[in-house]
């Protein structure tokens, strides 16, 4: 592990606090050191309170931030005194605890305070820095692992056994800091949690952090993880179902839908291939802090009903023992380990599930290297279950708030990479749901870097290539639940004795027959939404309304819209809804550029103004406008709809 310091970089963050946020984000950059909000930081600055008198702050890093990306405001002002004093009490509640942690932050506007605030109070050098580097916890989570940081470090650094994070581990800790912290100590190893670094200065904190752990990959570096080969699975076999299925078993387990990620890579392929998985995944986490569950599940195959019976009986257990605690955890796995499929990661939402997955690939590194040395070790079922049901977790939870709509849910749509199709894809993401967006256009793949969109380059006339979307649909999030056809084309106008055979056979081809095979693949998926699956067709005013020298274009739309009438009425029973809406004149397209629209105003007489605004309510109708009835379409308020057909075209008197 490097040393990242640079004087330059760090001259940039005057103060105290500032030096603080540098070294905070270098150690945040290591995903070996921390992980997504984990590890915290903290510096001690004396002021003056408003009545003029002395007083001591801690800055804490706050819940709720990444240490690589934090920033001055994301620190708490903890009153030192008061901090230090509630050890000397004999016991505090959880609550109590919560309470005075809270009570004791010197700015109204300040995050929650973490839960670790306190080791960081008890140390008494001016910055303190807390990691959970994976060296440290391979070490540390093995039966000898007191005694090998020790063998590492010798008396230069003060070890503290596992106990529960809260009170107790602070009331543990300021007893032995006091009996063991001394002028030579360099660090403080919590047992199978991390460890802590500290210093007068960031940077002698910092650079003790990066020699802490640097002494511990040199002792790893003789006990080299064996690498067993791995069986690869057929790259090109059908997941989907498989896959769909599991999801809607965890979402059933969950109450609510979840998403899966599934993972073949050579580290989750070995790692779910080990002969001691069952012994080694069951351990409970590295840390407290990766509140993960695996199952083994036997090789998937075609026995779907034995295969969910074994989950029903997994989550069954779990919910039994979890009954006493609020709903708001649920009971589904985080991490579910096969030797054919690999690692698959759950999670809420697409973020959740690749922090799930993140995380996993640092336990599942952990565990092995925990191994190669002796044996993993981490505590006990109970002791998680303990903390996953911890008061302090239930109020983090808490101020999550209620989650958007389509969170858990999935929406596939295409033509997304401009126009109606990309505002689709707005719409859905805002409810909160993961989205494929399918295009011919290269630039989807990168029209939105977020965990929660798969931009997939598809040609919808290629059977195979709407398959293979499907299947990668699956993989990114287990399975379908919304799915908006959108993709269409538009011919010149042209009036039928004129009709190339090639032109209307394209048109029918894009505009008809890729929607009825991406429906006849996506039926086995929308069957096992959570919810039950939705289609949103968007259709055209030239349904109900067709317009001369637009004959391939009206005739597709309206075999597309009777097409949806027979789906609604033979997917009913499976939970599948389906609804169409007729947009008309939507200007704010790729085709019509402001040159086009000039031309066609004033083949009217009008203008561009009065000619994007031609229609009964005199409104201009925008992408948006028809995305969002889209996304209602897939939302509660339709919950009870199907085969409907609603215009969203400012009122046209045609179609009146
Ligand atoms: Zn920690």
């Amino acid at each position: 592990m490097h040393n990242q310091w640079n004087p330059e970089d760090a001259a940039r963050f005057p103060g105290d606090l500032g030096q603080c946020v540098y070294a905070s984000r270098l150690l945040g950059a290591d995903p070996d050191l921390v992980l997504h909000g984990g590890g915290n930081t903290s510096v001690k600055i004396a002021r003056s309170t408003i009545f003029g008198e002395p007083e001591a702050l801690l800055y804490v890093k706050g819940s709720g931030s990444d240490l690589a990306t934090v920033e001055a405001k994301d620190f708490a002002p903890v009153r030192l005194d008061h901090l230090r004093r509630l050890t000397t009490l004999e016991t505090l509640s959880d609550s109590q605890w919560l309470n005075e942690l809270r009570g004791s932050v010197a700015d109204a506007s300040a995050p929650p305070v973490s839960v670790e605030a306190m080791l960081h109070a008890l140390l008494p050098a001016k910055y303190v820095f807390h990691t959970h580097s994976d060296a440290v916890l391979a070490m540390t989570n093995t039966p000898s692992g007191a005694e090998r940081i020790r063998a590492i470090y010798g008396e230069s650094v003060v070890i503290v056994p596992y106990v529960r994070p809260g009170f107790p581990v602070a009331k543990r800790c300021a007893a032995i800091f006091q009996a063991e912290l001394s002028e030579r100590t360099t660090g403080v190893v919590l047992l199978r949690h991390g460890l802590f670094s500290f210093g007068e200065t960031a940077q002698a904190a910092y650079d003790q952090m990066i020699s802490l752990v640097n002494q511990a990959e040199a002792y790893l570096a003789s006990y080299p993880v064996p690498n067993a080969p791995v069986d690869e699975p057929d790259p090109q076999r059908a997941l989907r179902q498989e896959l769909a299925d599991l999801r809607q078993a965890i979402s059933t387990a969950a109450g609510a839908p979840m998403i899966l990620s599934s993972h073949e890579d050579a580290q989750s392929l070995r790692f779910a291939q080990r002969p001691d998985l069952a012994v080694i995944s069951q351990q409970g986490p590295a840390t407290p802090d990766h509140v993960i569950r695996t199952k083994r599940v036997p090789m998937l195959g075609r026995d779907v009903a034995a295969f969910r019976a074994e989950y029903e009986a997994y989550f069954q257990e779990h919910q039994a023992r979890a009954s006493f605690a609020l709903t708001m955890l649920d009971p589904a796995p985080r991490v579910i380990l096969d030797p054919a499929l690999g690692m698959v990661a759950v999670g809420r939402s697409a973020q959740e599930a690749r922090i799930s997955s993140d995380i996993y690939r640092h336990t599942m590194a952990i565990i092995e290297q925990a191994t190669a040395l002796e044996s993993y070790q981490s505590e006990s079922t109970a002791e998680v279950f303990d903390f996953e049901y911890w008061e302090l977790e239930q109020a983090k939870l808490a101020r999550l708030g209620r989650p958007p709509v389509f969170t858990g849910e999935i929406g596939l749509v295409t033509g997304a990479a401009s126009g109606i199709g990309k505002a689709c894809v707005e719409s859905l993401l805002a409810r909160g749901a993961a989205v494929v967006g399918l295009d011919i256009n290269p630039a989807i793949e990168q029209l939105f870097n977020r965990p929660d969109f798969l931009g997939v380059r598809c040609d919808v006339t290629s059977e195979e290539q709407l398959i293979a979307a499907l299947e990668r649909t699956a993989r990114a999030f287990g399975g379908l639940d919304m799915l908006i056809l959108n993709a269409g084309i538009f011919p010149p106008s042209r009036r039928i004795e004129n009709m190339p055979t090639a032109e209307w056979r394209r048109t029918m081809t894009i505009n008809l027959d890729a929607n009825l095979i991406l429906m006849r693949e996506a039926h086995v998926l929308l069957k096992r939404a959570p919810r039950g699956g939705r289609i949103a067709i968007i259709g055209s005013k030239n349904v109900p309304a067709p317009g001369p020298g637009a004959g391939a274009y009206s005739a597709s739309k309206a075999a597309l819209n009777q097409l949806a009438r027979v789906v609604a009425l033979e997917w009913g029973q499976d939970r599948i809804r389906v609804n169409s809406l007729h947009p008309n004149a939507v200007f704010d397209t790729g085709l019509w550029t402001e040159e086009v629209l000039q031309a066609r105003a004033k083949n009217y007489g009008l203008t561009v103004e009065q000619y994007k605004t031609n229609n009964v309510l005199r409104v201009e109708v925008t992408s948006r406008d028809v995305a969002e009835l889209a996304a209602e379409m897939c939302g509660p308020l339709f919950a009870k709809t199907t085969a409907s057909q609603v215009p969203v075209d400012g009122g046209n008197e045609r179609v009146i």
